[in-house]
């Protein structure tokens, strides 16, 4: 994906920056190589410049031969600095790799890449503590207990253990707000001390130690990689293992290894795993060697902890994708935990993918990769099938707990017997046994189309586009349209297989679910779980935490609830509409639908009790929904890949996605059309017969008033589309026609664009 070293260095001028802190990014000065310096110069080196009347440092970011001042002005560089700072030029140069491969500006690059710093913002620790005694303190805890005062009542259940707690740790562990907390220092129960330090975000945490023995699966996994490592071989593997199998062990087994050398290792999770239990799990392993990244630490406590991996503070960053430019000075390990995950890939620009953007790094830093999921990624068990990528195997659960029994049903056959309801006859029986056993049931929609599809209620036929074989989807204008290439009919009045009139778009919301369920088993205690109930930033864990200390019977959610936490009380699962995510209006559909499943499934019987699963569905014989109910990964992908094979999709080729948008529909349109055309009469494409596809409109057609339209190219070789996405910008740059109009590059789009 790289270009060679030689084509690189012939440019003519080198675009520097002097200051490597946010504001400064923007400002960068352009400087002429001089012809000694033009074989040796690379992207992210420190270098000697002329700067005003004095001499400077700095890190050269591009290299070009677009002149941006008068030519005459322009000052040479005067040489490379002696010692430039190794992690910093290896975060440019990756920055650069990322700007190359995934489009975007380097200052978008660069801003993903290095870390914020704060200009004048000090560090404030703040630490609660007990302002009442023990026991006025354990009748107000009964009090918040009485008025479900769930976050309120763990905090002070915590503080009456500890006495004190960090408030990060408060915010970040038990998930209750700064918002709460100074509501509770109002009426007195807690108090703020304020003090300014440099902290670390899992201070304050009681290690328990570590006392696991790996099994013979693990230990071979182990030594294997271990063996690579040691022989001075960095590559990239793919750690398949059923869920329960004890990958995690293994990954801190090697993370254990690579610390013994003195280097560091980056482990990222999907935020939504990023549970209390899982940082636990490392903690009392390396205890404060290991710090924490998420979305919740503000830029400055980013910042703090870039600086502390930078100074040898820590050796182990644990967190979603951005944890990936933690700048550890020899960084020797990089994990991917369920590394299927669409989070993995970024929404904004630079849409870089976290998987290949670390097996970048990796290369650059040289260390390893261990990529780990219970369902692989198509695109990575590809790669492993290739070669490209080491598989390895957990095959069993560590206790040997059987996976649960799995039960489809098929919902044509309900409504044939006269069931209109959402829940099957079998579904109901089982739901009305577990309550009578005090067992707890998980209700599961997975939600992941953005329009609704098209379906026939009475034979399952789904209404697909001609050209493209995804569905198409529902617009209120009475129409289908397909997003990929604006395909669109008219919506049919009956099954045009079966002559049904039960054809219509397909919803089906949780809160419909909720009520159905309510009415259905009035005695039941019922809690929700989707974008509704979690909206503050405590919602999430609240629910789950009141679920596991088995507050309610049945947990009805989509599929933030498949996720990260332990129910051992949850015996049944059911899957309400496993088509909702098989038929989204895009490719991907089969593959997240057998991920949905197989997880969701993992759910049940986690205890000591056997569980079972119900999966509902109209289309019980589609191979991603009988793959699930034999827990059979090869399977599916067997049929998966020929399916890509046959149409073109990734990973068997690439697809790169234009995005245009604009406030004004035409311009929107008419960019897409020039860029179209653009592509049509290139050279290269037309000799190796690459057609764009479109313009259409985005699943989303306008957001917030912005119209989007879209445009796709397919190609097998990556580094074609890179070039195009190269001529397209080159095309683009000071032309009028694109001022009103925002343009994006996506390759190989997650799905949900
Ligand atoms: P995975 O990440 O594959 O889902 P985990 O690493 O979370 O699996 O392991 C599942 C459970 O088994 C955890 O509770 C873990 O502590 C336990 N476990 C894993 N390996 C061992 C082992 N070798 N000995 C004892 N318990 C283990
Ligand atoms: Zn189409
Ligand atoms: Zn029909």
């Amino acid at each position: 994906m790289q270009k060679s070293k030689g084509e690189e260095n012939m440019a003519e001028y080198a675009n520097i920056i002097v200051d490597i802190s946010h504001e400064k990014l923007d400002k960068t000065f352009q400087y002429r190589i001089p012809e000694r310096l033009k074989p040796v110069l690379e992207v992210g080196m420190l270098v000697l410049i002329p700067f005003g009347k004095r001499n400077m440092q700095g890190y050269v970011i591009e290299l070009t031969d677009r002149p941006e001042y008068e030519v005459d002005k322009i000052k040479e560089i005067t040489g490379i600095a002696e010692k430039g700072v190794a992690i910093e030029s290896q975060m440019i140069a990756l920055a650069a790799w990322m700007r190359k491969n995934y489009g975007g500006t380097m200052n978008h690059a660069l801003k993903t890449v290095l870390p914020v710093r704060e200009k004048k913002k000090k560090l404030e620790q703040k630490t609660v503590r007990l302002a009442l005694h023990p026991v006025e303190a354990k009748n107000q805890l009964a009090e918040y207990e009485r008025k479900h005062s769930v976050a309120r009542a763990r905090l002070l259940e915590a503080l009456l253990a500890e006495g004190e707690l960090d408030q990060n740790v408060i915010t970040q562990k038990l998930n209750v707000t700064s918002a709460v907390i100074r509501a509770m220092e109002e009426a007195g129960v807690v108090k703020i001390i304020r003090e300014q330090k440099y902290r670390n975000p899992v201070e304050h945490l009681d290690q328990r130690g570590y006392d696991k023995i790996l099994n013979d699966e693990q230990r071979q996994v182990v030594s294997e990689i271990i063996g690579d490592y040691d022989g001075g071989i960095r590559t990239t593997y793919l750690l398949k293992g059923v869920t329960g199998s004890g990958k995690t062990e293994v990954y801190m087994e090697l993370i254990s290894h690579v610390l013994g050398q003195g280097r560091q290792a980056i482990v990222l999770i999907p935020e939504i795993a990023l549970t209390y239990q899982t940082v636990m799990r490392f903690y009392n392993r390396f205890g404060d060697r290991v710090s924490i990244m998420n979305s919740r630490l503000s830029p400055g406590e980013r910042y703090d902890q870039c600086l502390r991996a930078k100074n040898g503070e820590i050796d182990i960053m644990i967190g979603p994708r951005s944890a990936l430019f933690t700048p550890f000075p020899d960084l020797g390990l990089i994990i991917i935990d369920e590394e299927h995950e669409t989070s993995y890939k970024s929404e904004t620009v630079p849409k870089y993918h976290a998987r290949e953007t670390a097996i970048r790094r990796a290369e650059m830093a040289g260390a390893s990769v261990v990529l780990g999921s219970a369902t692989p990624s198509v695109d990575s068990y590809y790669k492993a099938q290739k070669g490209e990528y080491r598989l390895l195997e957990l095959k069993h659960r560590v206790q040997e707990k059987p996976l649960p029994a799995c039960e489809v049903i098929d919902l044509r056959e309900e409504l044939r017997q006269g069931n209109r309801s959402i829940l099957s006859e079998c579904l109901t029986e089982q739901m009305e046994d577990r309550l009578r056993r005090r067992q707890q049931t998980i209700l599961f929609i997975n939600r992941r189309g953005l329009a609704g599809f098209v379906s026939c209620r009475a034979c399952g036929h789904v209404i697909k586009c001609p050209h493209c074989d995804v569905s198409l989807s529902q617009h209120d204008n009475g129409k289908m349209i397909c997003h990929y290439c604006g395909y669109e009919e008219p919506s049919p009045k009956a099954c045009p297989v079966c002559g049904s009139k039960y054809i219509s778009g397909f919803k089906a919301g949780t809160q419909k679910i909720e009520q159905v369920v309510k009415q259905r088993f009035p005695q039941a205690r019922v809690l929700r779980m989707d974008m509704d109930t979690t909206r503050s930033k405590e919602g999430h864990e609240q629910i789950l935490s009141a679920f596991a200390n088995q507050e309610a019977d049945i947990l009805i959610g989509t599929q933030m609830i498949v996720k990260g936490h332990d129910f051992p009380n949850v015996t049944l699962v059911g899957v309400l509409a496993a088509d909702m995510s098989l038929h989204v209006s895009d490719f991907h559909g089969p593959e997240r639908t057998f991920q949905l499943l197989t997880q969701a499934a993992g759910r049940a019987g986690r205890g000591e009790l056997p569980g079972s699963v119900v999966i509902q569905t109209y289309t019980p014989e589609h191979y991603s929904i009988l793959a699930a109910k034999q827990q059979d990964y090869e399977k599916f992908y067997e049929q998966e890949i020929e399916y890509r094979k046959m149409l073109h999709y990734p990973p068997v080729s690439n697809l790169l996605l234009i995005l245009c948008a604009s406030k004004e529909e035409q311009c929107a349109f008419d960019a897409a059309a020039l860029l179209a055309a653009q592509i049509e009469g290139n050279e290269k494409c037309e000799r190796e017969k690459i057609l764009p596809i479109g313009p259409a409109d985005a699943a989303i057609a306008k957001i917030s008033d912005v119209y989007k339209k879209v445009l796709y190219v397919k190609a097998e070789n990556y580094q074609i589309l890179v070039d195009i996405k190269d001529g397209l910008e080159d095309f683009m740059r000071d032309d009028r026609r694109f001022s009103n109009v925002t343009v994006q590059f996506d390759f190989n789009p997650a799905d949900g664009f």
